[in-house]
């Protein structure tokens, strides 16, 4: 069990690229010792309804938030928003905008990946993922999976490096959302925008512009990096006056190396994010 406070805000589930369902990560957070946790799905929030009942019930902190895929001088970007209310018609309609996106996406990348003889159906999917209906989000790590189940690929990596990582020949971008449209969807929503993992943007210039954007706040503390990885992020953060947010990004079995509370922010941050949550509702 871990001494003091400790929030990880950065999880998905089995709602987008996770393996752990949201019920079982709550019970892993409290197994932990973990006093706060924000589930950070691929653009949807729909594993909120069914935990936060357990969260209440454990004592588990829980902060809405979300990851979003941008995209910014065409490479992808992600955009973390926290302290939104669940009811945010601005999010719900941006979270549906992008799962139309994903679908059209996902589609283009399935008809490049028959044409390379490696077709894919329905039934290679998880049940009920490959559906319009699904609120799931259905990812290319889920098309990666599926590749390894019929035989085409060894591993995920391999998927991404030879047929469907950015600019590999499978690989469809699909309809793309600029940063500067989602920080304002996230804003008009009262959220906070953040950039994510700045420790994997490797563009000098795709950074140099996303630290004159109207962010609130960044991703400090990120999965297993080392401390030295960290310190500059949070110098920058502390530079801008922006809050400096940390997770592990755990994804289960999907990213073994990433356990759930291997990052996280203290009480102070914690309760920063809380009190905008708070504030919001006052305003409305
Ligand atoms: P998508 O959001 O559908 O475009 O898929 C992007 C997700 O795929 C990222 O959030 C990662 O979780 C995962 N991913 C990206 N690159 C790789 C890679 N080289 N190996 C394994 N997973 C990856
Ligand atoms: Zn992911
Ligand atoms: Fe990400
Ligand atoms: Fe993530």
């Amino acid at each position: 069990m871990l001494e003091g406070f400790r929030a990880d805000l950065h999880c998905h589930t089995t709602y987008s690229d996770g393996t752990v369902k949201p019920l079982d990560i709550i019970q892993m957070a409290c197994d932990l010792g973990l006093q706060g946790l924000s589930f950070t799905d691929h653009d949807t929030i729909e594993a909120y309804q069914e935990a936060i009942p357990l969260a209440q019930a454990k004592k588990l902190s829980l902060i809405s938030g979300i990851e979003f895929s941008a995209v910014h001088r065409q490479v992808s970007v992600h955009i973390l928003a926290y302290s939104f209310p669940l009811s945010s018609s601005f999010i719900q309609q941006l979270c549906q905008r992008h799962q139309q996106r994903r679908n059209q996406r996902n589609r283009a990348i399935i008809d490049l990946l028959a044409s390379q003889g490696m077709p894919l159906s329905p039934e290679d999917f998880p049940p009920n993922l490959f559906s319009l209906e699904a609120h799931h989000t259905i990812g290319r790590p889920h098309i990666a999976l599926a590749m390894i189940k019929r035989g085409y690929v060894n591993t995920l990596q391999q998927a991404f490096h030879e047929y469907i990582g950015e600019g590999k020949l499978c690989y469809s971008p699909g309809e793309s959302f600029s940063v500067e449209e989602t920080l304002d969807i996230i804003h008009q929503a009262k959220g906070l925008a953040i950039i994510a993992h700045p420790h994997l943007i490797n563009h000098v210039k795709i950074l140099k512009d996303l630290l004159e954007m109207n962010f609130d706040g960044i991703e400090g503390y990120y999965a297993r990096f080392p401390r030295q990885a960290h310190e500059r992020w949070v110098k920058i953060g502390a530079r801008k006056g922006w809050i400096i947010t940390g997770g592990s990004d755990f994804h289960g079995d999907l990213k073994p190396n990433l356990p759930l509370g291997s990052s996280w922010v203290n009480e102070d941050t914690f309760t920063i994010l809380q009190q905008h949550f708070q504030n919001n509702l006052f305003c409305q």
